[in-house]
């Protein structure tokens, strides 16, 4: 496996496999690795000719500084299971290597209603980081395909989107690899390393609701399902920021469902210190 640290040196290279006409699949992750992430590399691996991981903890997407300073880093855990995982390129840049100073601030992105719905309205200013960021790798990796988490369905969303409104995006093909759970049903993050052992005896409950919230689904007005789901994850002793029932392609609430419309789950609560997020598609 090639490790690159530099910008010119990785493009070095992707332009050797772009002359020998290589697929190159595309893995952006900010390391502390687990299953979830191997599941992306295993699926980038089938669909393209060579997969490239980046390692990178985005300052600019973390609209909160203590989840920064907390965000645990595992580098050396991280290039051994993307070794044993056949990944066979890792771009791990130091900060002043993306953001190059003197470079001016970031530009602003156009992303519509997601940037103050849902992830947007509570965190604000991430996804516009999460934009810039991949933009940047975008740029330098020039992927074919890429591939991100059904776990974080906001971002894939903002992805389209930068994709779509960017001409020099025009090739890259998006891949949403569904999201790996524990047995118990938690979703696989990199953040439940965080968690105490009680609290990762109570956050399952959160895969548990978006199941409550997939039974009792039915046409009509959703906004007492909303309530109930959201007050059962209180009383568990979470503190949640939303419990939404959106339209899968747009994420806009749905208040009143037609019974055909795809729609989606989504759950973002703090445990302790912890803020989680999961989703569900519910129909
Ligand atoms: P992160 O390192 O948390 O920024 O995640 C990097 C990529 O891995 C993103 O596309 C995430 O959506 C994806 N990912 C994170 N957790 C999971 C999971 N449990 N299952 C599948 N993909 C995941």
């Amino acid at each position: 496996m090639r490790l690159y640290k530099k910008r010119n040196d990785i493009q070095g290279f992707i332009t050797h496999l772009q002359d020998k006409k290589q697929e190159i699949g595309f893995v952006p992750t900010m390391g502390a690795l687990h299953a979830g992430h191997i599941s992306l590399i295993r699926t980038a691996r089938q669909q393209s000719d060579f997969t490239v991981c980046s390692i990178f903890v985005n300052p600019t997407q973390f609209n909160d500084p203590k989840d920064l300073q907390k965000y645990p880093r595992t580098i050396e855990k991280d290039l051994y299971l993307l070794e044993q995982h056949g990944c066979d390129a890792v771009f791990y840049p130091e900060v002043a290597e993306v953001y190059p100073p003197g470079s001016g601030p970031a530009p602003h992105y156009d992303l519509g209603r997601l940037e103050s719905i849902l992830e947007g309205a509570y965190r604000p200013g991430h996804f516009q980081g999460v934009a810039d960021v991949v933009s940047r790798l975008f740029y330098t990796i020039h992927p074919d395909k890429v591939f991100f988490g059904q776990k974080d369905l906001q971002q894939c969303r903002v992805i389209e989107r930068l994709i779509a409104g960017n001409p020099d995006f025009d090739k890259i093909r998006m891949n949403i690899v569904p999201t790996l759970r524990e047995p118990d049903g938690l979703a696989m993050s990199s953040r439940n390393t965080r968690l105490s052992p009680e609290e990762l005896r109570k956050a399952p409950e959160i895969y548990q609701t978006l199941l409550y919230l997939k039974e009792q689904l039915a046409p009509g007005d959703l906004a007492p399902l909303q309530e109930t789901a959201k007050t059962r994850l209180t009383r568990e002793g979470f503190r949640p920021d939303y419990v939404s029932i959106v339209d899968t392609q747009t994420l806009e609430t749905c208040g009143s469902w037609n019974g055909h419309t795809p729609l989606t789950g989504l759950v973002a609560a703090y445990l302790g210190e912890v803020r989680l997020i999961d989703n569900l598609e519910l129909v």
